[in-house]
């Protein structure tokens, strides 16, 4: 029996402690540390309320503060930290980590807070480092990036003697009735979707404008839905460990209705990062649109329809060609029913409280920095499952994707 610490208490941070206290028989207490105190002290009344489970602690942090991090872990003793704030905090949170000798999980790929580009290559950086320390740093254990890694690690071991052609195919088929929200963290959602896309195709990565590749992709159980190519971090550690890939690509569903709101933001200069004096007051146009659009966390209350997410594989099997697709449908009604959180959230947490029970159970092992895919699919997929979030595969049938062979 271990005791984690959960950094950040949003939609993220909320699905994954009510699945840690769904399973005392692994996480005997966990601690919610955030910078906003109030709201990991509403996650742990209510898990008491629903689930009876009394052992959450919490506590004030700022995780860029690794001076007071180190202080708070060497305090508390982790077996391992879950970080569910935000990307710009994975380095110094990995830094505590270090100075504690603790091991780490995350679901989102560092990215500084002057420049919207995101890479591994800034965590990966760490690997001789937790090495040293003989610790685990497990990368991007979410959906996408996470499960989607484990899906196509799934895929390499199971069904195929090499794979060619990916395509990760991400759609939310939900309806929260807000004009215009993003399901996470507005300001990472916009910064993400707003960069240049992204795509592996033959050894080098190809850029595109944003928006500019578009297809109209049939989901499972969701049918047509309006398809982008965007850059999606996973892609980066994919094509490194699987080399025989010759095309990766991302797609996400986006309606028209988000998509001219999103053109207006951007015209009208309020997805900028950099600052600009407002009454003599210096803000970040894109912080500020973050404070008056809807929580995220507040989203699920009325949110219907589902998400479909999964991948999309082209690749030889015993000499001859072979297409698979394996994916995950999750209901934001019952996701909300559950933990207080929808769909997106939740597809987010269940994978992160899996992937630190797969390290709390010795099934991912191993000192260094890791992502996913790196890792056995086989015991991830199977408690993901029994977790609320059962996955289909479907092999030989797969013919809307085009392929130059
Ligand atoms: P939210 O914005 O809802 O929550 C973020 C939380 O982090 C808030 O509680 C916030 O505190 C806290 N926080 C921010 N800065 C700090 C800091 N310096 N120190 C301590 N706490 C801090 O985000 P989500 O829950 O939607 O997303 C969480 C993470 O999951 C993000 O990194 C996101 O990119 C990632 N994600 C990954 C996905 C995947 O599939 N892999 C999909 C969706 C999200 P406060 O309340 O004070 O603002």
């Amino acid at each position: 029996m271990s005791k984690v610490m959960i950094i950040g208490a949003g939609g993220v941070a909320r699905v994954a402690a009510f699945k840690c206290a769904e399973h005392p028989e692994v996480f005997e207490s966990f601690m919610i540390a955030s910078r906003t105190v109030s709201k990991c002290d509403r996650i742990a009344a209510d898990i008491e309320k629903e689930l009876g489970y009394a052992n959450v602690t919490t506590a004030a942090i700022d995780a860029e503060d690794v001076p007071a991090l180190t202080a708070l872990l060497n305090e508390y003793r982790p077996d391992l930290v879950m970080h569910l704030a935000l990307p710009y905090q994975d380095l110094t949170i990995m830094d505590a980590c270090l100075n504690a000798g603790i091991s780490y999980l995350d679901t989102a790929n560092y990215e500084p807070k002057e420049e919207a580009k995101f890479e591994y290559g800034h965590q990966w950086a760490y690997q001789q480092k937790f090495k040293d320390a003989g610790l685990t740093a497990i990368l991007g254990c979410g959906f996408d990036p996470g499960v989607t890694q484990v899906f196509t690690a799934y895929a390499a071991k199971h069904h195929f003697d090499e794979i060619h052609y990916l395509d990760i195919v991400d759609a939310n088929a939900g309806d929260h009735g807000k004009a215009f929200a993003t399901n996470f963290n507005p300001e990472i959602n916009i910064r993400e979707i707003t960069q240049n896309g992204k795509y592996w195709e033959n050894g080098e990565w190809v850029e595109i404008p944003p928006f500019s590749i578009r297809k109209d992709l049939n989901y499972p159980d969701v049918g047509p839905k309006a398809s982008y190519v965007l850059f999606h971090e996973e892609l980066e550690s994919l094509v490194k460990n699987f080399p025989t890939i010759k095309r990766a690509r991302f797609w996400m569903t986006f309606g028209d209705e988000y998509l001219t709101h999103l053109r207006v933001i951007e015209n009208i200069g309020m997805a900028g990062i950099q600052p600009v004096m407002h009454k003599g007051v210096e803000i970040i146009p894109l912080e500020f649109l973050k404070t008056v659009l809807p929580d995220p966390g507040s989203l699920g209350e009325n949110y219907v329809g589902q998400t479909s997410i999964g991948c999309r594989i082209k690749g030889i099997k015993d000499g001859k060609d072979q297409t698979y697709y394996i994916w995950n449908n999750c209901q934001h009604a019952q996701a909300y029913k559950e933990t207080g959180a929808q769909g997106v959230s939740y597809t987010t947490g269940v994978p992160a409280m899996t992937g630190a029970m797969m390290f709390l159970t010795g099934e991912w092992a191993g000192a260094g920095v890791f992502n996913v895919e790196e890792f056995n699919p086989d015991p991830f997929l199977k408690k993901l499952a029994e977790h609320g979030l059962p996955w289909r595969e479907k092999l030989g049938v797969d013919t809307e994707m085009e392929y130059p062979d």
